[in-house]
This record gives C-alpha cells, sequence and structure tokens, in this order.
C-alpha cells in the first residue's frame, strides 16, 4: 500500500534517494534532513500508515524491536550520551509529514536541544476523572 502523493512512499521504497542506515523488506531507517542532533533519524515503514492509529499490531512491534537495534548501533558508533526516541500523531502533536515515522535522536551533552514539556500540577481528584474517562 503506497500512496502516490506521499514523499516518505517515495523516500521509503527507494524513488527518491536517502542516507540510508538500514533496510529490509518492511522498513528504510535514514537520516534526517532536518536533525535536531548529529544522527538524528527515521525509521519509515515501506507501506504507507499516516500514523500510529493506522498502524498494524504487528509492524507496531516491529517497529520498536527495529528502534532498539538501532538505538544500540547508532549510541556505540556515535558515541552518544543517550537517547530519544519520539513520534508525533496529528498536526497539533507536530506531524509535519504523514506517513507514520519514528523519530532516532542521539543526545549529548550539552547539545543544546530540549525535548519535553511544561510539567502540569494536577489534583489526585484530576488525575482519577481522567482516569476514569481512559479507563
Ligand atoms: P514530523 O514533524 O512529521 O514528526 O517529522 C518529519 C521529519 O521529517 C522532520 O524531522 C523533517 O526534518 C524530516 N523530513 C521532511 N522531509 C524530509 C525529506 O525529504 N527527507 C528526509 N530525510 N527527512 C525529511
Ligand atoms: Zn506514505
Amino acid at each position: 500500500m503506497k500512496n502516490d502523493n506521499c514523499i516518505f512512499c517515495k523516500i521509503a521504497n527507494g524513488e527518491i534517494p536517502s542516507k540510508t542506515l538500514y533496510e529490509d523488506e518492511d522498513f528504510r531507517v535514514i537520516l534526517d534532513l532536518g536533525p535536531a542532533t548529529k544522527g538524528h533519524a527515521l525509521i519509515l515503514p515501506k507501506d504507507h500508515f499516516a500514523n500510529l492509529y493506522e498502524l498494524p499490531d504487528e509492524t507496531a512491534a516491529k517497529v520498536m524491536q527495529l528502534a532498539k537495534k538501532m538505538a544500540t548501533q547508532m549510541t556505540e558508533k556515535l558515541v552518544c550520551d543517550g537517547f530519544n526516541l519520539v513520534q508525533n500523531n496529528g498536526e497539533v502533536a507536530g506531524q509535519t509529514v504523514f506517513h507514520f515515522h519514528l523519530h532516532l535522536i542521539p543526545r549529548y551533552e550539552n547539545d543544546g536541544q530540549k525535548i519535553g514539556w511544561n510539567p502540569g500540577s494536577p489534583s489526585q481528584d484530576e488525575l482519577e476523572e481522567i482516569k476514569n474517562t481512559i479507563v
């Protein structure tokens, strides 16, 4: 399942060249053109899924196994000090390319990047209400 209008479909399937770190029948791992840090890479499924919600369970499981393998290799080779996995769904969450991808972001002491959020301070009652909404 490819989408003719999707740039990540074209990259994942080799129609547009990329700096490829890994490839198998299901995935291509490429260097991000706008990296947060040295080595910032993206895991792209070769099939088109717009986001996490569309990802088949089997693909989702393989993505995390591949992320572990890549993070291990990249940490060793790049000698980074830590690692972020980031995955955005929806424009409000920062998604700009609507083909599922998992960011692999090596972190270095004093790399100047900040991947995070401003922590809130909900009461126990508020947490209980949220829990009851979700489950
Ligand atoms: P998102 O914001 O959707 O989570 O992440 C999209 C990522 O794709 C960004 O980090 C951006 O730099 C990267 N990107 C966008 N277009 C291209 C491209 O054509 N090639 C590569 N290698 N990365 C891209
Ligand atoms: Zn696509």
